[in-house]
């Protein structure tokens, strides 16, 4: 009954604040959260769960880092469905979608084997001024939906200095979606977690990661590190 009552007035606020496709606009139905049905088709799983052999995004980092696991869920190609739910995160002040996309992450990896252990959750830090403007930062709020499924704390991050050292106007357009900071200082001082999984909305060239896991190795070098990510480049 509650459950019915609660449909019937999901249905009537949709009456009156009609709720759209983030990508292709089209009026949502009750069921549908962001993305219409037809979008969700689209949407191009990496299914990295599946996979025995390394992965595009385990590559990245072969011969430059020691990552323990990896993970995106979707693959992100310009004008698809996927880069218009990074668009929303990112510009829109939508923080629910972070929530929700966050929470389909964990629900994959939980049933990975080499996450079981992880202890706490990271996200990729946001320059303060940065933060500051947005209001949030987005990895953070895709952590926050990942630990509700794996009920491990989301780890808080200080930064207090960071530069972009290569111009953005030097990047290709796909790599203008990676987080533009690359030197990160003073994160996870002698820390007592064995596994941490860093959180990024994003990986394109993966050097975000290779930074931030370097100044964390260099503190902590017996730390397991493992990435995850909503989406990485095709
Ligand atoms: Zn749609």
């Amino acid at each position: 009954m509650i459950r019915h009552i609660s449909s019937i007035s999901k249905s009537f606020s949709h009456l009156l604040f009609p709720e759209n496709c983030i990508h292709c606009e089209t009026e949502l139905v009750a069921k549908e959260s962001f993305i219409c049905t037809k979008c969700k088709t689209n949407l191009s799983l990496t299914f990295f769960e599946n996979y025995t052999e390394p992965t595009k995004m385990d590559k990245l980092f072969w011969g430059k880092i020691s990552i323990h696991k990896t993970f995106a869920l979707y693959y992100f190609e310009d004008k698809t469905v996927v880069q218009s739910i990074l668009h929303t995160l990112k510009y829109k002040n939508n923080q629910q979608i972070g929530r929700q996309f966050g929470r389909k992450i964990g629900e994959k990896i939980s049933k990975i084997y080499d996450f079981n252990d992880i202890e706490a959750l990271l996200p990729v830090p946001m320059f303060p001024k940065k933060k500051f403007s947005r209001g949030y930062n987005q990895a953070e709020i895709l952590a926050q939906g990942i630990s509700e499924i794996l009920k491990v704390p989301v780890q808080q991050t200080q930064v207090n200095k960071l530069k972009d050292t290569i111009s953005q106007t030097k990047k290709s357009m796909l790599e203008r979606w990676e987080s533009s900071e690359k030197n990160f200082s003073s994160i996870l001082n002698n820390t007592s977690y064995r596994h941490i999984a860093i959180v990024d909305d994003v990986v394109t060239t993966g050097a975000t990661f290779e930074s931030l896991v370097k100044v964390i190795h260099a503190k902590n070098p017996e730390l397991k590190i493992s990435l995850i990510t909503l989406a990485i480049t095709k």
